[in-house]
């Protein structure tokens, strides 16, 4: 048993980040983290490890379609899954071995274990009851389960399972045209799986520009992803080895059943709150089984704060990071702040899709008078070589100030071209003040520029 100024449960993005920084400001810290290694979902089965298999698969997708085109020919490389989910692995232990570097150099404790507050100023791990001046929430989320759908982490998996399948199926079934769906379906496609993603909504990725929507399920598509929009998924229905989908078409009711080696179930992530003691305590919940908080993060209990997937927001390890740096300039007596209008989001398939702030339709439903400036990959010399001119940058500005208001881009490297349009709305540029900046030829960030340029007196490679 310990005293500490404060005590972080959970050591993903969000609550690693917030000790680090705690321990930067001074504060004695302590996190607790009861999963064998520190780094969350993030780093142990999600962000992470789904990079670097969309990396491996990447690789495999550029030898053999675009290596013989620029004269690289031979034998085009074979699959080995075994070493591919060693590489992943390895990636994930450097990632979650380096935060455990960084607690020790920032002299944060590691409590091992599952915590529970039994009340506010105490931590509880196994037999151990620490003292907290602050404790802060960040025990993350959880896969949200289906009615119907009973997920065995074998057959019928999350991504979790779906980071560690014993081979490659020869059919995989994806119910969710989401992020997380659509970055391990495109794995498993680019592995030679034939993948159907069967979505309930009419579009994919719901809440994204529409334009960038259609242009991404055509690509898509074109890549051999078969799709099922409009559908209902009713049950799944596993034996050892294979499974069953039974899904009912909105637009006439009609119930269809398709086959699989492996289902992944994509269909989104609930806060995890379980063990806490939450309850007892008398915290506020949202109707949506969030911890409730206020500005400063803090929750109806005075002492208790709560910051990432477990509150509300979008579910991204950066926003959690964000939360969890500001949340800790709170409670060392300063003042933590993030811009939530400034969240970047990222899908890392090729082309990868990136956006920041307003879509157009929401625009449109605000009423607000906005231009759009949009430049094609096609005119970006960079990715004509580079055999990725498929896709565009959209940016959108106020009609009358200029002022960035959002932006919406498909294409190569897309998840950082989009930090330029993080950082000019975070200054609060106009898109003249992006179409003035010397940005250097040849490369990808061109076609941001371009996109500037269209938002004024016009692009100049369209
Ligand atoms: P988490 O990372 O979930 O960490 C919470 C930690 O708390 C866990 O390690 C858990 O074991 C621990 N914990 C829970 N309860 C207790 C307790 N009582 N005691 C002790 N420890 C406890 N986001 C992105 O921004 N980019 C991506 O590319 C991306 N890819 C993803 C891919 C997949 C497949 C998945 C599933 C998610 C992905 N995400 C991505 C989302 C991202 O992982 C989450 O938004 C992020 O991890 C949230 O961070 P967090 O700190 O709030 O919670």
């Amino acid at each position: 048993m310990a005293n500490y100024d404060v005590i972080i449960i959970g050591g993903g993005p969000g609550g690693y980040v917030c000790a680090i920084r705690c321990a930067q400001l001074g504060l004695k810290t302590a996190c607790v983290e009861g999963r064998g290694a520190l780094g969350g979902t993030c780093l142990n089965v999600g962000c992470m490890p789904s990079k670097a298999l969309l990396h491996a698969s990447h690789q495999l997708h550029e030898a053999e379609h675009n290596f013989a085109k620029m004269g690289l020919k031979g034998k085009s490389p074979s699959v080995d899954w075994k070493q591919m989910l060693a590489y992943k692995d390895e990636v994930v232990e450097t990632n979650t071995k380096g935060i455990e570097f960084l607690f020790k150099k920032n002299k944060v404790d590691w409590i091992q274990g599952w915590a529970t507050i039994p009340e506010a100023g105490k931590v509880k791990v196994g037999d151990d009851v620490h003292e907290a001046k602050n404790i802060i929430i960040a025990t993350g989320s959880e896969p949200a389960s289906l009615p119907g759908v009973e997920v065995d982490e074998k057959v019928v998996v999350t991504s979790t399972g779906a980071l560690t399948l014993g081979k490659i199926p020869k059919k995989l079934v994806v119910i969710g045209a989401g992020v997380i769906g659509l970055e391990l379906g495109s794995v498993y496609s680019r592995l030679g799986a034939e993948v159907t993603v069967i979505e309930f909504l009419d579009v994919i990725t719901p809440g994204m520009d529409g334009e960038v929507q259609k242009v991404f399920q055509r690509t898509l598509k074109k890549q051999g992803i078969n799709f099922i929009m409009g559908a209902a998924v009713q049950k799944t229905e596993a034996t050892k080895t294979k499974a069953k989908v039974t899904y009912k078409l909105r637009k006439d009711d009609s119930e269809h059943v398709i086959d699989a080696d492996t289902v992944l179930v994509a269909t989104g992530r609930k806060p995890y709150t379980e063990g806490l003691g939450l309850d007892a305590l008398g915290i506020e919940m949202t109707p949506r089984g969030q911890v409730q908080v206020g500005k400063d993060w803090q929750t109806n209990v005075k002492g208790i704060y709560a910051i990432g997937d477990v509150i509300e927001g979008p579910m991204l390890a950066h926003k959690a990071e964000d939360e969890g740096m500001a949340v800790a300039e709170q409670v060392a007596g300063k003042h933590g702040h993030v811009n939530y209008g400034v969240i970047p989001g990222v899908i890392y398939t090729a082309p990868e899709v990136a956006n920041v702030g307003e879509t157009e339709e929401a625009l449109k439903g605000q009423g607000r008078n906005y231009k759009v400036g949009k430049f094609s990959f096609m005119g970006n010399g960079r990715a004509k070589a580079n055999f990725a001119g498929e896709g565009f940058v959209k940016i959108l500005a106020d009609k009358d100030t200029d002022r960035i208001l959002g932006a919406h881009i498909i294409g190569p490297a897309a998840g950082e071209l989009i930090h330029e349009l993080c950082v000019a709305m975070e200054f609060g540029a106009s898109a003249e003040d992006l179409a003035l900046t010397c940005h250097a030829h040849p490369t990808y960030s061109e076609a941001v520029r371009e996109a500037a340029l269209a938002c004024g007196d016009g692009a100049i490679h369209s």
